[in-house]
């Protein structure tokens, strides 16, 4: 008699539930129709939202561990995802959901396709949880993965590292991403699935991301690019064919420089030779309720809260920098004591065309015109070498010497002794990461200030 009661119990609690996901889907919708700028700055934190939380024009700060349930049918429900809970803090948190569903809606801004997102602990937990759910073993079947070689420091470790060395994946570095043939030469019917950065830290390497999305389909895998330069403002992978796109919400996506974040946001339906049914389906909610649940690098309330913050600006945050950015790489071409500008907006550069076609301001300018913006980050190299390119970096008065970007902040850093250190020498070849190459990621402050500290500092060299 009492499990018939709980079972009806559960299952009303199971109807009310479906009825609340399918208010919400709808509510995703109706947001699909909204521009860039609203979305960053609303999300999906409505009215309603606000009067179940006495009212408060911005989203709350859940920093509680777990949530509390009305019985034990609301409970089980619950716990077996089928009434929309958040249960405990590693697997959800109302306030992380509200980031998730603002980055799903910036990312997917525009897409065909729908999206969701996942928000991790920081850009590196992101990289790893939207690679390794596709590492799978299959007994007596070989596999391998082909990537960018330039790529992040801390990506480029974990998969020569943690998936090569310890897990005995095969890893197939691409040296040249703008080159497809290179790509093509290396993917085969083992590859589980294909990576790259777009642009990249901190060579500012590009690769025409429909084109090699069109080949990762040609196997049945996906291909995931890690966006964290672009940033959902200049470039959407997934409206270009991508299935995943990695961000670190450590840099331009929080310009206050209070956290560190990530995020994987996926598309639905994506291709993958391993996995279940509904990891093709919804990638994104996937690893939040399997894979996030055993490995747990979840994303702190509080930091959620910081991000949704710094989010709300993002449109005009990366219209200003890269102006700021087209203005200093332009200056530092004509300095004498500068060897070469690596940024996708110079004409110099081979990633040049590729830019032109993939980054351009979300709508707009301010009178909805269309225009090419393209990031906040530069690299470049000082006659001299390595010791000249220690002075003028030492000599920056305003410039922060720090491994850090996409901050309101100006920060520069020499890639390889900081972030590209560790990878040694064989493996900064192979990511074409230079000893005398300075990264400057530019902020907000007026130009003219940035390129005066330049000057002062290259006459050091
Ligand atoms: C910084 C960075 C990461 C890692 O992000 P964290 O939040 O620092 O862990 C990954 N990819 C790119 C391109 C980055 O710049």
């Amino acid at each position: 008699m009492t499990d018939v009661t709980m079972v009806n119990g559960v299952d009303t609690v199971v109807a009310r539930g479906a009825e609340l996901l399918a208010a919400a889907a709808q509510q995703r919708q109706a947001a699909r129709q909204r521009r860039f700028d609203t979305l960053a700055v609303h999300g999906l934190y409505d009215m309603n939202a606000a009067l179940n939380n006495l009212g408060s024009i911005n989203e709350p700060a859940y920093l509680s561990p777990a949530q509390h349930f009305e019985n034990s049918d609301h409970m089980e429900a619950a716990l077996a995802y089928q009434y929309p809970g958040w249960i405990y803090s590693r697997v959800a948190n109302p306030t992380v959901n509200y980031l998730e569903e603002t980055l799903a809606l910036l990312e997917g801004y525009g897409c065909a396709s729908e999206t969701s997102a996942c928000a991790t602990a920081s850009g590196t937990s992101a990289v790893f949880m939207a690679t390794v759910p596709f590492l799978s073993v299959q007994a007596g079947q070989h596999m391998n993965i082909v990537a960018s070689a330039r790529c992040y420091g801390g990506t480029f470790m974990l998969f020569s590292q943690r998936y090569a060395l310890e897990r005995g994946v095969e890893l197939r570095w691409v040296k040249d991403p703008l080159d497809l043939h290179e790509w093509a030469s290396k993917i085969d019917a083992q590859t589980r699935f294909v990576f790259g950065e777009l642009p990249s830290n901190p060579g500012l390497a590009m690769f025409d991301v429909q084109a090699l999305a069109d080949m990762a389909h040609g196997w049945g895998i996906p291909l995931i690019v890690d966006s964290t330069i672009a940033t959902p403002a200049l470039l959407r992978p997934l409206c270009h064919g991508a299935d995943i796109v990695v961000q670190s919400l450590s840099k331009a996506m929080t310009s206050g420089g209070f956290v560190i974040a990530g995020a994987v946001i996926a598309r639905h339906n994506i291709p993958s030779k391993v996995g279940t049914d509904e990891l093709r389906a919804n990638f994104a909610q996937n690893l939040k309720l399997l894979s996030f649940r055993d490995h747990g690098p979840a994303l702190s309330p509080f930091n959620a809260l910081m991000t949704l913050n710094d989010l709300r600006s993002l449109r005009s945050r990366l219209d200003v920098m890269s102006r700021n950015t087209l203005k200093v790489a332009q200056f530092l071409q004509q300095q004498p004591g500068v060897e070469q500008v690596f940024y996708p907006g110079l004409a110099t550069m081979r990633e040049h065309e590729v830019a032109r076609r993939y980054m351009w301001l979300v709508d707009g300018d301010d009178d909805g015109q269309p225009v090419n913006r393209y990031s906040h980050l530069l690299s470049f190299t000082v006659k001299g070498g390595m010791t000249a390119a220690r002075r003028v970096f030492d000599a920056f008065q305003i410039i922060w010497r720090a491994t850090d970007l996409g901050k309101h902040k100006s920060v520069a850093t020499i890639p390889a002794i900081s972030t590209h250190q560790q990878q040694g020498e064989s493996g900064r070849d192979l990511a074409a990461v230079l000893p005398h190459q300075i990264r400057l990621s530019v902020g907000t402050e007026h130009p003219d200030d940035i390129m005066r500290d330049l000057e002062q500092a290259l006459a050091r060299a």
